[in-house]
Formats: C-alpha cells, sequence, structure tokens
C-alpha cells in the first residue's frame, strides 16, 4: 500500500483469505462455513468481503437486517443469506431477495407464514433460532411442540436449519455454563428430528466457539471477528492477520508552551515543552472521546503518540514530543501494527464495538 495522503480504512483481502482458510483448517471438511457479515462486514466492505469470500468457497452468508442482505444481493451475492433479526415489516423485501429469515419468536413465526402464503411461496428456507441462555431472541425449548404443530402440514416454508448463539464461547470459566447451551441445543434439536419431516442442519459455535468447542461444530459454524483477524484471545491473535488497517496523516503541528493547553475544554494542561499533532480523524469517524485522555496512543513512525485531550467531531490531537514527524506523515491508529483489540481494551471496549464503529464517510481502498 502507498503512504496514506488522507485518512482510509486498508482492507486486506489476502489476510481475509488467510483468516478464512485458518478458521476452515480446525473444522471438519464436511461441516459448512457460515461468513458474519452484518455492520458492513464488523465495518470493513460487506460486498467486498462477501465478493472474496463466496470466490473462496463460503457456504452461506448472516446479516442481522433485510437492507444489508438487499445490498449484498445488489452486489451479486449468490449464496444463501441467513437475515438474524429480521424486522416483520422488511418480509417482503426479504422474499423478493430470496435472503433466508430467522424466525425466533411465535410471533415472527406467524407473521413470515403469512407473508410467505401471501406471496405464494412453497419450500421457502427458514432458520430457527432457539434461545438456550443468552436471553437475547430465540424461542424456548418448551416451545418445540408449538413450533411443530404450527409447521406440520405446511407448505410454504421449509425449515433449512435450526440455531443457537452462545453467551461466553470465548470465557473458559465459563465452561460449565457453555456445556449447559450446548446439552439443550442438542435435546432441542433431537426433539425437533423426531416431530418434524423436514431434517434441517444445525449451528450454534461462533468464532470463539470454533476455537475452545470444536466438538459442537454440528453441520455449520458462524464466523464473524475471526474472518477479520481477532479470535478474543492472544493466541488465535497470533495465528490470524487483521483485515483492517485504519491510517491517518498529520494535518498540523503545534508547540505547545508550559502551561498551555490542547482542544476543547482545555482538557490536557501542559506540563513542559510539548509537540502535538492534529490528525484529521475525530468521534464522528468512530474515535469515540472515550479514547482521548492520554491513554490511548496511535503509531507515527513506529512509534507510540497517546491521543491527548478531547477527542473532537473531526479531529483528535496526539503528543509527538520526541517524535521526528512533520505535516503530511502517515499516522496508523490500528492494523497489524497495533491491534484493534489493545486500542479498543484502553477505553474498556472491544474489538468488535471499534470496528463496527468506524464510519462510512471513512474511504475504504483495497489491497488483494
Ligand atoms: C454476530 C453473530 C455471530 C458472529 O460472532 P463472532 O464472535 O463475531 O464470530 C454469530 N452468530 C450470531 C447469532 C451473531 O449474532
Amino acid at each position: 500500500m502507498p503512504e496514506a495522503k488522507e485518512t482510509v480504512l486498508e482492507i486486506d483481502l489476502r489476510a481475509l483469505e488467510h483468516n478464512y482458510r485458518y478458521l476452515r483448517s480446525k473444522l471438519a471438511a464436511r461441516t459448512k462455513f457460515l461468513a458474519v457479515v452484518k455492520a458492513f462486514a464488523y465495518g470493513s466492505d460487506a460486498e467486498k468481503v462477501a465478493q472474496k469470500l463466496e470466490s473462496l468457497g463460503v457456504d452461506y452468508f448472516a446479516v442481522a437486517y433485510v437492507k444489508e442482505g438487499v445490498a449484498l444481493r445488489n452486489a451479486g451475492i449468490t449464496k444463501p443469506i441467513l437475515v438474524l433479526h429480521p424486522q416483520t415489516i422488511n418480509f417482503n423485501t426479504l422474499i423478493t431477495h430470496r435472503l433466508e429469515p430467522s424466525l425466533y419468536s411465535p410471533k415472527v413465526l406467524e407473521d413470515f407464514l403469512a407473508s410467505a402464503k401471501r406471496q405464494g411461496q412453497t419450500d421457502y428456507p427458514v432458520h430457527l433460532k432457539f434461545n438456550t441462555g443468552l436471553n437475547r431472541l430465540g424461542f424456548g425449548e418448551n416451545d418445540v411442540d408449538y413450533i411443530t404443530g404450527q409447521l406440520r402440514d405446511v407448505d410454504e416454508v421449509k425449515i433449512s436449519s435450526v440455531f443457537s448463539h452462545l453467551a461466553a464461547s470465548e470465557d473458559l470459566n465459563e465452561g460449565t455454563f457453555t456445556q449447559r447451551q450446548i446439552d439443550v441445543f442438542q435435546k432441542i434439536t433431537l426433539e425437533i428430528n423426531k416431530k418434524l419431516d423436514d431434517k434441517p442442519f444445525r449451528h450454534l459455535l461462533n468464532t470463539s466457539g470454533i476455537i475452545n468447542y470444536t466438538g459442537a461444530q454440528y453441520d455449520m459454524v458462524r464466523s464473524g471477528i475471526g474472518l477479520y483477524g481477532y479470535g478474543n484471545e492472544a493466541k488465535i491473535d497470533a495465528e490470524l492477520k487483521p483485515v483492517a488497517t485504519l491510517k491517518t496523516i498529520i494535518s498540523q503541528i503545534h508547540k505547545i508552551e508550559p502551561g498551555e493547553t490542547v482542544g476543547y475544554n482545555r482538557s490536557f494542561a501542559s506540563d513542559g515543552h510539548r509537540i502535538s499533532a492534529t490528525l484529521p480523524l475525530g468521534h464522528a469517524d468512530g474515535i469515540g472521546r472515550q479514547y482521548g485522555g492520554g491513554k490511548t496512543y496511535v503509531l507515527v513512525h513506529g512509534k507510540k503518540a497517546p491521543i491527548i485531550g478531547n477527542v473532537c467531531m473531526d479531529m483528535i490531537m496526539i503528543d509527538v514530543t520526541g517524535i521526528s514527524c512533520k505535516e503530511g506523515d502517515e499516522v496508523v491508529v490500528f492494523g497489524p501494527e497495533l491491534s484493534a483489540m489493545e486500542f479498543a481494551q484502553t477505553a474498556n471496549t472491544i474489538s468488535y464495538e471499534l470496528l463496527t464503529g468506524i464510519s462510512q464517510r471513512i474511504s475504504r481502498v483495497y489491497k488483494d
């Protein structure tokens, strides 16, 4: 990649390929792989990422909302797309674009059945989501009879898969709880298979599940963060390659005299002769105010420069005292040299939030 001339998010599609192959290598050959590309593929670019993964042979995609699935169809994606959290108002659009809904409650199931009937569908693929402990979305264990009752002898839809989601797959201290989730899921799938003619496939694991509970891979796994290069633990991060690098440049350099302050509300007060640099990147770009105040740093020519004062909407200031640099020089915010997980941890958050928060006003550039 050439030096950045403005703030850009570099997307390394070769790193994506590496991560996909690494995660695949942990799984049985017959296990299907679903790539989670919700939220602009975790802030990178859902269309480019999905096109690349489709070319590599990924089996399934998932998005959160219908609108995201429509964008993938418009980008030429032909593989099945699971919509994890469809809103009933969008069911007609969902059917028009051949997107596959997650059905997670009686109301959603009945609304979808009505839509499928109105649109004259037969065997429309749907996915049943069960709550096994996350308490977020999903039918309960006790809903199996209701569901099978609703769907028996119904031609409009066909249950493609049954799935659930782990609450703490990255946390081995929660191993007992996770094993209970796996057991409950196992019980539900056996019951469904007994009571329905459709023989749906099963999926449970997210990225950390693939790493820590490989034995529960069932027929498919769903990976998001791992594809983008982060595995929620250092050992796995060492095997993965970050896909996104956020780079910017120095807009201006200031000499700060003792007692002078930097930024809104004068929150950084200089205790000596310091040099600050202003960057064209702010909280409107996804680098929130929690990263200000000197606890988070960026890299200027490989050297750590803390973000000082309050983060502004379109700018941040960093302390470059002792670092030889000038206007126009490149600055790395996160990427392979400075992990998004570490950057996020300085503000008590996680790589997921940092990555998905990078605003759409920042240009994406691609490396393949
Ligand atoms: C977001 C999401 C995933 C992906 O999880 P990662 O930890 O990013 O791999 C998988 N399944 C469901 C239901 C999700 O909502």
